[in-house]
């Protein structure tokens, strides 16, 4: 049997798409693309394409292949392996495609980089709950859950080291048959290249065994949420971390002031990104340890953009593992568009100058309106379709997408709001399901 090499770009609505070739006709070295269609970043996650949208049936792209990021792994129980090659979109001459997700996280990157002479290091933590598995429930957080999971933990953290995502810790969550999976920092456009081969993986261990597996921020109204909280820190060229400075409020160093200022900013924007479908807005509530407001914490579970704990057990160096945590995010989001965004956001931060977003600890729910205002914390959206129009009121937000990406995007997302229909229901959180 010839076994088949995806290049796969996982496009605005967040879902990873692709074309394959038979894996020999690949070689390192040489550049290698498939085709591809403008139209299809019009594509709604319910396999419709928004209508109107900028492209029509006109035009012509490539995938093209990035050799440095090939996800390859055979599971337990598949005929041929998972293999994966994350690729950039490009006009037929190869350069970057405008509306390329990977390319804008790169310049992003870049552009971080060149500004500050830092390298950002991130790591995607993963939600998902497992279904169809005939489970009685068993306790939250339990040995038990994870017990009558079994191989599945073990197989899945297997598969990730197999891919070289670097698995650290599988978690029995909070929520009914809800897991966790977490993996080691790594350069910013690996992190949400591992974001990618993740969740593929842990969909396709899961449904070898008869079950699904859904990252859908909900899979019920009133259930638990599954987020994708995306950890960062900054590394100078000798590899330290830079995110770290003891000596001010909350360890968190002058630059990564300026860059959480800059994230909280423009939160109301960030997350027509970051939480970008209709049900997104079940899970940013108060009181669900997700965010709900623009809300810079020190190690608290609700605020949107949270202040790590490190542990100093054994003798370990506070300054190595800290880290900021973007909470607001969910997998209904591209990894790259998501991580890009909170870069640009970063970036316009440390361009404002210094200055740290107040540290918030307490409940926002029981202040005063004009109490939360004189602390800056501002209700993120209540809906995509406010978020939406956020995100086009802030211009440095839109301003980083093109014209024609922000018409796109938003033509994209108004066609989904229509498809998704008036209700916020179970059976609207039951698509999302089957969809994410
Ligand atoms: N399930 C929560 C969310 O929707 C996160 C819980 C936690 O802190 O791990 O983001
Ligand atoms: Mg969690």
């Amino acid at each position: 049997m010839t076994d088949l090499l995806t290049l796969v770009t996982t496009d605005y609505a967040g879902i990873t798409r692709g074309r394959s070739i038979p894996a020999q006709e690949f070689n390192p070295g040489k550049a290698k693309s498939v085709g591809w269609v403008p139209a299809n970043m019009s594509l709604t996650p319910f396999d419709q394409i928004a209508d109107p949208n900028p492209w029509g049936s006109s035009g012509d792209l490539r995938l093209l292949a990035d050799e440095d990021a090939r996800y390859r792994v055979l599971l337990p129980g598949a005929a041929t392996a998972t293999d994966m090659i994350m690729s950039n979109i490009a006009e037929l001459d190869g350069t970057p495609w405008d509306l390329c997700p990977r390319t804008f996280l790169a310049k992003a990157l870049a552009d971080f980089e060149t500004l500050t002479g830092l390298r950002l290091v991130a790591s995607f933590e993963h939600e998902f709950q497992l279904s169809g598995t005939g489970w009685s429930q068993a306790p939250a957080f339990s040995l038990r859950a994870m017990r009558q999971a079994d191989p599945f933990g073990p197989e899945l953290i297997s598969a990730l080291a197999d891919l070289g995502c670097a698995p650290e810790v599988f978690i029995a969550e909070y929520g009914r048959d809800q897991f966790e999976v977490t993996m080691a920092p790594s350069p910013g456009l690996v992190a949400a290249d591992r974001a990618v081969a993740l969740r593929e993986v842990v969909r396709e261990l899961a449904a070898l065994k008869g079950w699904r597996a859904s990252f859908a921020p909900k899979t019920a109204v009133d259930g638990v949420g599954n987020g994708v909280h995306i950890h960062f820190s900054f590394q100078d060229a000798n590899g330290h971390n830079v995110t770290y400075d003891p000596a001010r409020p909350g360890c968190v160093s002058a630059l990564a002031g300026a860059f959480a200022a800059g994230v909280i900013r423009h939160m109301p924007a960030l997350v027509a990104l970051t939480a970008p479908s209709p049900i997104s807005y079940l899970r940013l509530r108060p009181h669900n340890w997700s965010s709900s407001y623009t809300w810079f914490g020190d190690r608290d579970r609700e605020s949107s953009l949270r202040i790590c704990p490190v542990t100093t057990i054994g003798g370990a160096d506070p300054a190595r593992a800290f880290n900021l945590e973007y909470r607001a995010a969910d997998a209904c989001a591209c990894p790259h568009l998501a991580l890009g965004a909170v870069v640009r956001a970063g970036i316009e931060g440390i361009h404002a100058g210094p200055s740290d977003p107040p540290l918030f600890s307490g409940d926002p729910e029981t202040l005063s309106a004009q109490d939360r205002r004189n602390l800056g914390l501002e209700r993120l959206p209540a809906t995509l379709g406010d978020a939406l129009d956020r995100f086009q009121q802030d211009k440095k937000v839109s301003g980083w997408f093109s014209p024609l990406a922000q018409e796109t995007y938003l033509g994209m997302k108004r066609a989904e709001i229509t498809l998704a229909g008036e209700a916020l229901d179970d059976a609207l959180c039951a698509r999302y399901a089957g969809i994410y």
